[in-house]
């Protein structure tokens, strides 16, 4: 049987894809800010995560990244980071098991010798429009690993973080506006913000600082993975700029967070989402 000819996608589809698959924005110059850095990265291997791996990298750290499942995203990120010359360990495993979480800090401190940025970004959500269609087992597997994974990882990483050392965890726009078909998933990211806000608090004088990215709608393959095709055909058309984000454009805000120049910030959150207004 002939093979069914592919449609080419047409012009504006090929900007989106191409813009889905930048990594960095093109032309960024790296400039050392996190010169001899090292950072962990949950959910490091694809989406909003592997622009951030990139990007420090680019920017003169080590990373190591933590996935769940897929080698093949991890491999092209470690091939990345690899290209900035700088190195990319890969750690495989679940974070909502708190054995795994906190064995992985320790791995990463013993093959670099240190731990300067923890970038908690790992994170699951499932769709559901009728709130009594979400089981409990659901409820408690969204709080394991976007919540309690963001506990295990920085407590460990406070034992042996460096004194100027910072943690970024990622949040979400649902977090201060609500989500109808995300409910369980708002309230975790509801839990990360004030996470952030108290733990920054704690660490305040320690020199530790603590801060969160809440990124609006942001074209990454969890978008795709849980949203109906209706969903992702709309996907933020309705922020003030009318259209999704890309995780480059998204990732200079851990950047930020990450590095000398937001020295006296802590326990912020910085907004990525294309100009809604939350608060
Ligand atoms: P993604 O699917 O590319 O990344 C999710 C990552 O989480 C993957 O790397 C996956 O391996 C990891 N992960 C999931 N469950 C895990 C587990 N049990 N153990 C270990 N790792 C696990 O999607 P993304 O959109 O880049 O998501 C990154 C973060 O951004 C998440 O916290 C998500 O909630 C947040 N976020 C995304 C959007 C968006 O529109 N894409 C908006 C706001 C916030």
């Amino acid at each position: 049987m002939a093979k069914a000819k592919k449609t080419p996608p047409k012009p504006s589809e090929k900007k989106q894809l191409d813009q889905i698959n930048m990594i960095i924005r093109p032309g960024y110059l790296g400039s050392g800010r996190l010169r001899d850095k090292v950072a962990v990265i949950t959910g490091g291997d694809s989406g909003i995560g592997r622009s951030v791996a990139v990007l420090f990298a680019r920017e003169g750290a080590d990373v190591a990244i933590v996935y769940n499942s897929s080698d093949k995203d991890a491999k092209e990120t470690q091939q990345l980071v690899e290209t900035e010359q700088r190195q990319c360990l890969l750690l495989k495993g679940d974070l909502s098991k708190e054995s795994f979480a906190r064995k992985m800090v320790k791995d990463v401190y013993h093959h670099f010798g240190k731990l300067s940025i923890l970038v908690n970004n790992a994170g699951t959500h499932e769709e559901d429009y009728d709130f009594l269609n979400i089981s409990t087992k659901q409820f408690q597997h969204t709080f394991d690993v976007n919540v309690n994974s963001y506990f295990y990882c920085s407590q460990e990483a406070l034992k042996v973080m460096e004194e100027d050392g910072c943690i970024i965890n990622t949040a979400s726009v649902v977090a201060f506006r609500g989500s109808e078909h995300l409910i369980d998933y708002s309230a975790t990211k509801g839990a990360i913000v004030s996470f952030t806000r108290a733990l920054a608090k704690n660490l305040a004088e320690s020199g530790i600082r603590v801060n969160a990215v809440a990124p609006g709608p942001v074209w990454t393959p969890l978008i795709f993975a849980s949203f109906t095709k209706d969903h992702v055909r709309n996907f933020g058309k309705k922020t003030p700029m009318g259209r999704a984000g890309y995780p480059y454009e998204v990732a200079p805000a851990f950047l930020f967070l990450a590095c000398g120049d937001a020295a006296y910030i802590t326990g912020q959150v910085i907004h990525v989402n294309g100009g809604e207004i939350v608060g």
